[in-house]
Parts: C-alpha cells; sequence; structure tokens
C-alpha cells in the first residue's frame, strides 16, 4: 500500500518532492531534535491523487489521515473534538516551491460547540476559547466554504457598533459569544447547513479545500510567473496548535538569519506579543524588532538565536523562520531557506564561499538567474533627488525607483498597465489577489504592514519597489483618491517611489540606470569560467552595442537593420523607395540610404571591437514604413512628384490581410534585389573600413530573414555574394564574410539539412517560430493567453519561454539536421527566449553555440548559461 501520509519524524529536507518545502522542513527540524510542535504531511502525491480521483479523497488517503491523526492525539495527550481537553490543530499548504500567500491556511480546526467549553477550561480564559472559535468559523467559511470574509467582518462591526467600542480586544466573551451565534446564523444560511460540528469532517474538509487551492486562479498566476509546474500538487501539513495569543508571555513573529534586504549577516525580523499566527504577516498590528524580544522574553531570545543559527549552519544558507511563543515556551513553525532581493542573494553566496561553506559552483547554482534583473533596476535620478523633497516616507520593503500614475485596485492596475501606461499600485494592505496588479505595477505603496507583510515580501520576489507601511496615507479608496501630509492624490495622478530608501514623492520622477556591485562581478566572472554557451546581445544602436558590451556580451547575434530606418531624416528616404514606381527609381533612392546604413553599420563595428556582428536583413513589411498621417503623405506627395491621390493609393496597396506571414523578410529581397544589394554594400563597406582603421578582424555576418527553404536561401545568397565580391574587389580587400539564415518558420526547421548546405550559421528566431508553431499571432495572443492560463491548457506565455515540446523540437530537428550535411555550421538562438533561462539551458542541451538576448539580460544569459553546464556535469 502506497504511503500517503507522514509523521514529522518519518521524514527528513531531502523529501522536498513528496512533503512539500514546509513538510520537509518541519521533518528535519523535528529530526534535529527542534521545538516544532507535533503533526504529519499528506503528500503532494495525495494531492495529484485527489486530482486523478475527480476531485476527491480516497478512503485509503483518509484512513492513513485519521491513523496518523490518533497517533497525533497520543502524542499530545489530548483528544479530536474533546469536551475537557481537544486537540486543535492547523492546516497548512506546502508545495515544492514555496507560493508566499499563494495557498490557504486554517488555524484552530478542531474547535465546536462543545469542545470550545473543554477548551475554555483547559485554558482558564473563556474570552480567549471563543475568540478562537470564532476566528476558526471566519477562516474555516471563508477558505473553505468561500463565504466572503467581509460578511463576518460586518457582524464583528456590528457587535462592537452595539457595544459602542472600536477594537475587537473591547469585545468580553458573552460578546465573543454573541458573534459566534450570529457567525453559525450567517453560515446556516449561506450553506444551508449548520456549522459542521464534526471535527474529523472540519479537517478532510480543510485538507481538499487546500489540495483546491492548489488550482485556484491566483495559484495558477503564481505559478506562470514563477514558472512552477502545475501538476506538482501541495502537500498539507496538519500541526498541533500552539497559541501565541495566551497573553503578554505568548508572541509569534518572523525573522531571517541575514538581512532579505541587503544580504547583510544577523538576524533580521519582527514579532507581536500576544498575537495569533498570520497577524505578523497579514501587516494589520506594526510588529517590534526582534531585538525587543531579547527586553520583553530574553530567555526566549537567547534561545531564539541559538536554534536559529543552527538552522543556518545546517542549511547552510539563509533561514526565514516563523516561530510561535505560549506562554513563555518557543516554538518553530515552519524554516526554509529565505527570499532576497538579488543584491542580498549575490552577497549571501559570496559570504558563504568566503566563509568557505559553499563552492563556487553551488553559489551560481544558487542564484536565481532572472532575479539579476533587479540588479539593473533603475534609480531616481540623485540630482534631481536634492532638489525633491519627499512627500512622506515609509518602510523600503523591495528596492528600486518607481514613477507611475496611481490606481487603487489590482485590477485597474492591470488594464492601465496593459494600455501602455506606468502604473503605481497604491493599497491598505495587499493579498494574493493583488497578483497580478502587483506584477503590473512599476511599484507597490501600502499602508499598512511591516517588512515581512504579503506587499513586501511579494514585491521583493518579484523585483518591483515597494514602499509599505505608510500609516499617514487617508485612504477613500471609493472617492479614488488619498491624502497624505496635506495632498490629495487622485486616481491617475502621478507619483514616485523609492523602494531602497522608503520615500515617496509626488509627481513622475526620472530614474537612472542601475550600477553592479564588486560581488556582481564575481559571480559574472565565475559564471564565465563554467559556462560552455557564447553570449551575445540583440543590439541595434551604438548605444545598445555599447550596453551589451557593458554587461558582458561577447558578440551582437542579432542587429535588426529596418529600426535603422525610422529616423526622422531616414524615414522619407525610406518612404521614397517603397512608393517608387521602377528599380531605377528605387536604386535612386536606396542610394540615399547608403550612407546611413553604412554609418550605422561602422559605429556599431567600432563599438564592438572585432566581436562577431550579425547584421539581418530588412525584415518587416513595407507598410510598416509608409505614412499614415495626412501631412507626411503630402509632404511625401510634394517631395516624389506625386498626387497625394497616388500616394494613397500605393500605401493602401500595401495592406495586408496577414502581415506577419505577408510580404516580409527575404520575400522583400526576392521582389526587389535591389534592397539587399544596398545593404550588402553598406555591410561590407563598413567592415572593411573599421577593419582597416582600427586593424579590428571583422568578418561580417549576413544574416537573412524568413527563409523557408534552400532555393529561396540560394537565390538571396546569390545577390549578396555578387556584390560583397565586387566590393572586395572595389576595395581591394581580401575581407571574408559569412552569409546564414533565420530559423523561424517550421517549414525551414524541417528541411534544415538542405539549407545548412548554403549557410554558414542558424539564428532561430523563436519570436516568430512560436507564433507559425502555435498558430498564435505574436501581437494578439496576450489576448487570449489568460483564458488558457485560466483553463490549465497552457502553463506559460510560449512568447517568453521556450515551448520545448513543440518549438524546441523543430529547432533540435534543424540543429541536428543541419550540423548532419554541414559540420562547421554554427548555432544560436535570438528571439525572445534567448535571455530566459529556462530557454537558455534547452539550449546548452542541445548544444547551440550562442544565445542572444536583449542587453539588459545579458548577465541574467550567463548566469543560466553556467547553471545549465553545472547542472549536467
Ligand atoms: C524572431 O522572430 O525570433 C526574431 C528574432 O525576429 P523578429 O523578432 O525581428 O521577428
Ligand atoms: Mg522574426
Amino acid at each position: 500500500m502506497k504511503k500517503w501520509v507522514y509523521l514529522f519524524n518519518e521524514g527528513n529536507a531531502d523529501m522536498r518532492s513528496l512533503l512539500g518545502g514546509k513538510g520537509a522542513n518541519l521533518a528535519e527540524m523535528t529530526n534535529l531534535g527542534l521545538p516544532v510542535p507535533k503533526g504529519f504531511t499528506t503528500t503532494t502525491e495525495a494531492c495529484t491523487n485527489y486530482y486523478d480521483n475527480g476531485k476527491t479523497i480516497t478512503e485509503e488517503v483518509q484512513n492513513q489521515i485519521f491513523e496518523a491523526l490518533s497517533i497525533l492525539e497520543t502524542q499530545q495527550g489530548k483528544k479530536f473534538g474533546d469536551t475537557q481537553n481537544p486537540l486543535l490543530v492547523s492546516v497548512r499548504s506546502g508545495a515544492r516551491a514555496s507560493m508566499p500567500g499563494m495557498m490557504d491556511t486554517i488555524l484552530n480546526l478542531g474547535l465546536n460547540d462543545i469542545s470550545v467549553e473543554g477548551f475554555a477550561k483547559k485554558t482558564e480564559n473563556l474570552r480567549f476559547a471563543y475568540d478562537s472559535y470564532r476566528r476558526f468559523i471566519q477562516m474555516f467559511s471563508d477558505v473553505v466554504k468561500e463565504i466572503p470574509k467581509s460578511k463576518f467582518e460586518e457582524i464583528l462591526y456590528e457587535v462592537k457598533k452595539a457595544k459602542g467600542v472600536v477594537n475587537d480586544t473591547d469585545l468580553n466573551e458573552h460578546d465573543l459569544k454573541i458573534v459566534i451565534d450570529k457567525y453559525k446564523e450567517l453560515y446556516k444560511k449561506e450553506m444551508q447547513m449548520d456549522f459542521p460540528q464534526e471535527p474529523k469532517e472540519q479537517l478532510m474538509e480543510a485538507i481538499q479545500a487546500v489540495f483546491r487551492s492548489w488550482d485556484n486562479p491566483r495559484a495558477i498566476t503564481y505559478r506562470r510567473i514563477n514558472e512552477i509546474p502545475g501538476n506538482w500538487g501541495t502537500a498539507v501539513n496538519v500541526q498541533a496548535m500552539v497559541f501565541g495569543n495566551m497573553g503578554n508571555t505568548s508572541g509569534t513573529g518572523v525573522a531571517f538569519t541575514r538581512n532579505p534586504a541587503t544580504g547583510e549577516k544577523g538576524i533580521y525580523g519582527e514579532y507581536l506579543i500576544n498575537a495569533q499566527g498570520e497577524d505578523v504577516v497579514a501587516g494589520i498590528r506594526t510588529p517590534q524588532p526582534i531585538t525587543r524580544l531579547a527586553v520583553d522574553l530574553p530567555q526566549c531570545y537567547a534561545q531564539f538565536m541559538s536554534i536559529a543559527a543552527k538552522l543556518e549552519d545546517h542549511y547552510q544558507d539563509m533561514q526565514d523562520m516563523e516561530f510561535t511563543i505560549e506562554e513563555g515556551c518557543l516554538y518553530f513553525l515552519q524554516t526554509r531557506n529565505g527570499k532576497r532581493t538579488a543584491p542580498a542573494a549575490i552577497k549571501i553566496v559570496c559570504d558563504l564561499v568566503d566563509e568557505g561553506k559553499i563552492s563556487p559552483q553551488e553559489a551560481i547554482l544558487r542564484l536565481e538567474a532572472k532575479s539579476l534583473d533587479q540588479l539593473l533596476h533603475p534609480t531616481f535620478d540623485k540630482k534631481i533627488l536634492e532638489t525633491t523633497r519627499p512627500i512622506s516616507a515609509a518602510l523600503p520593503a523591495s528596492p528600486g525607483a518607481a514613477a507611475g500614475r496611481v490606481y487603487f485596485t489590482a485590477e485597474e492596475a492591470k488594464e492601465h498597465h496593459d494600455a501602455g501606461e506606468r502604473v503605481i499600485l497604491v493599497r491598505l494592505e495587499t493579498s494574493a489577489e493583488d497578483i497580478e496588479g502587483m506584477h503590473a505595477a512599476e511599484g507597490v505603496l501600502t499602508v499598512h504592514g511591516g517588512m515581512t507583510s504579503h506587499a513586501a515580501v511579494v514585491a521583493r520576489g518579484m523585483g518591483t519597489a515597494c514602499v509599505a507601511g505608510c500609516s499617514e496615507i487617508q485612504m477613500e479608496e471609493e472617492a479614488k483618491l488619498f491624502h497624505l501630509e496635506g495632498f490629495t492624490i487622485h486616481e491617475g495622478d502621478y507619483i514616485s517611489l523609492d523602494g531602497s530608501t522608503g520615500n515617496i514623492y509626488k509627481g513622475d520622477l526620472p530614474t537612472q540606470e542601475a550600477t553592479l556591485s564588486e560581488d556582481f562581478n564575481r559571480i559574472m566572472e565565475w559564471a564565465d569560467k563554467f559556462r560552455t554557451l557564447k553570449i551575445r546581445a540583440n543590439a541595434d544602436t551604438m548605444a545598445d552595442a555599447a550596453k551589451a558590451v557593458e554587461l558582458g556580451a561577447e558578440g551582437i547575434g542579432l542587429c535588426r537593420t529596418e529600426h535603422m530606418f525610422f529616423d526622422a531624416n531616414r524615414i522619407p528616404k525610406i518612404r521614397k523607395m517603397i512608393l517608387s514606381k521602377t528599380t531605377k527609381e528605387r536604386e535612386k533612392a536606396l542610394d540615399e540610404l547608403i550612407p546611413f546604413q553604412k554609418s550605422d553599420f561602422k559605429n556599431i563595428y567600432k563599438v564592438m571591437a572585432g566581436r562577431p556582428v550579425t547584421i539581418r536583413f530588412l525584415d518587416p513589411p513595407l507598410h510598416e514604413f509608409v505614412p499614415t498621417e495626412e501631412a507626411e503623405i503630402r509632404a511625401l506627395a510634394k517631395d516624389m512628384n506625386l498626387s497625394v491621390e497616388e500616394v494613397k493609393a500605393t500605401c493602401d496597396s500595401l495592406h495586408e490581410f496577414n502581415p506577419m506571414m505577408g510580404h516580409r523578410g527575404c520575400r522583400l529581397a526576392v521582389s526587389y534585389p535591389e534592397i539587399t544589394a544596398m545593404q550588402t554594400k553598406a555591410v561590407m563597406e563598413a567592415a572593411i573600413e573599421v577593419r582597416e582603421e582600427r586593424g579590428f578582424d571583422i568578418v561580417p555576418e549576413i544574416m537573412i530573414p524568413m527563409i523557408c527553404g534552400r532555393r529561396e536561401l540560394k537565390y538571396v545568397k546569390n545577390i549578396v555574394t555578387r556584390v560583397a565580391e565586387k566590393v572586395k574587389v572595389e576595395r581591394n580587400s581580401d575581407i571574408r564574410y559569412q552569409v546564414g539564415t533565420m530559423i523561424e518558420i517550421p517549414r525551414a526547421a524541417l528541411v534544415a539539412g538542405e539549407i545548412a548546405e548554403d549557410a554558414q550559421f542558424f539564428s532561430f528566431g523563436t519570436n516568430d517560430l512560436t507564433q507559425m508553431a502555435f498558430g498564435f499571432s505574436r501581437d494578439d495572443a496576450s489576448k487570449f493567453l489568460d483564458f488558457y492560463y485560466q483553463n490549465n491548457l497552457l502553463e506559460f506565455d510560449p512568447f517568453a519561454k521556450l515551448d520545448q515540446d513543440g518549438v524546441g523540437q523543430l529547432i533540435s530537428i534543424a540543429a541536428k539536421s543541419g550540423r548532419t550535411t554541414n559540420p562547421d555550421i554554427h548555432l544560436g538562438i535570438c528571439g525572445e527566449h534567448g535571455g530566459d533561462p529556462s530557454s537558455i539551458a534547452f539550449c546548452h542541451k542541445i548544444g547551440l553555440n550562442y544565445v542572444s538576448c536583449s542587453p539588459f539580460r545579458v548577465p541574467i544569459a550567463r548566469l543560466a548559461a553556467a547553471q545549465a553546464a553545472i547542472k549536467q556535469r
């Protein structure tokens, strides 16, 4: 019989896949002899089993749960539902990868009308018992039965109002009894049945709810953003309750062994005296720094510090711990490798290497490549800050500078972000429901909450700037505005947040780029030593190229030449070319463009100083260049001696129903070979001149886009070769050059063996390849992809993360057959996936030579490539 349930003393830290992170660590701490309340874990396999069985928990699983429960009863010397001394438990989710705030927690489970009396007698605290019961009813109804929390809050509010008090703590046991009765009435009205009195029934419903929450929309969104597979499932931890709300020698808190924002060594955390479970994380009361515990409860503090050190030593990593003190007795409820900002992550691994605890390889593996994004985040221009006074300040919860328009709900933030605005999400406090809005926002500002509140933890994880706990804000959510220090900020107004200082500014402050630390350079040096993939950048301008080199690019993998034509003094020339009626006219117009193209190429060659540069010839459909504004059309007509009507008619004739599959890429070269000739001449002359001027060993790489077969490539290549050879003769140069192609059409991938006979390199254009393989328009897919995520039809955006099963297979086929017919062929990728860590790992696995990505993602790519190489060893 399969084992579905493990007592904490039956597991260990290596069983993360089965027990989830929380379960595995609770087991490990139990084995280490630390004070952990006893309990058991229902496995992640039980969760997938639940889904496989039409969302039911099988009898076999249930029986094992009840067996474990009866062991727990014996261990605790208490009975579930007992009238004298009832066992109460917490039920918490715990997936393999931590998913903060995504899954739901239920506390005080096991209370009912009878056991609450037993609990009151045992604790000699009637008020406390009733308060626990009313919290349980509320939490159970919300999490398990989805009865809106607000309905319960309303009842609580009414009872307080009737009594003329403001705080929950002003309610005595009689008042709470009234609250409980009203809560139960509400439950009955909503559910058409009584609140469940049988604790085993409560438990099974709670476990099911956790399993169910694995697939709630928030969890699906979180998984997609964090690339967590949907089939992992979550474990459920059932643990004997300990109470941090039993008076002033009780409390609860969270702490890190190093500062999660900076990486600085030393305990860092917060706690609340006389509080239960989620109060700290929810950020409703403002917590005390952990160092205060040394004053409040010195013995607990000493014990806490010693266990924290032991845990960090054991896991050899910064720990994030949750603890509860019940009447002077300390318990650890959780430990895990703490989430941290990218600068902190880098400092911590470098320090651990220096402390002799981990190797550089391990340091590389521990970093999350994507998080390096945070290091490259902007800051505010220092000069402007010197003359700009913040209107207020609060907790610097997640670093980075952000400026944007204020919105008060996650939905509105997302909507306006999708419409192209920079947005700042302002909330009383955030919860898991806000995740999409937070992701869409440049920055998040909250009224409540500490450094470990939901907003702070999630924003740090995302690398979104966050200022938390600005209690001076007076919110008027209905009116869509807030007041702060005499200012009134309306929806749509600009504010600026500095997540590194906590400062809040009025208006739209300009930002500037980040600078990188010494530790960052160490990491990059290690990464470069271990990786085998080369890293290039996609860069079309001198500035991009310079940035790419600065961030460690070894070449340019994609220079999109069309971007060079949009300049104000160039666009009229390309329009002239497009509107030309004869080849002669077109050649004349193109001649005017040559100097521009050539000088751009020369500048890029100079910046790249001999590093390889792949220049991709004109790709987009021509209609993208034609004027749409009346004034521009008139100007063009005048310039070309044509009537306005003629110009309009030609522009209209360029209209295509499917431009992405229309007259673009090499098809332009087939119809207008003179464009290819012009671009070849510009590339060759530029390369020859810079080679002579600077002595760089330049070998131009000319790349033909949108090829679907060998004959097409051959045709265009002939034009290139003819012109290139002519330029060589004219310039008396022995320069070498290469001609290659993009593989971005499925047919090209399938016949790549033939194509390779005429190509010196392939660059996989996975943007178009994904578009054509899925048949999803790359410009419109976002409109329907959300429905795909919601219905579990896709787990991630295939335009951001390579679909290895389908598109990846096309790449593998093409790479393999290309190498068969042309063993010397050089292979790379230049679609957006070239900067995505999991896609980079795939490129490494199938033996590509390089990946090419946007300059700011070059460090990510260097790190991801090193991780892939180390993992393969
Ligand atoms: C691609 O299709 O992946 C590519 C890099 O080309 P573009 O994005 O310019 O179409
Ligand atoms: Mg393309």
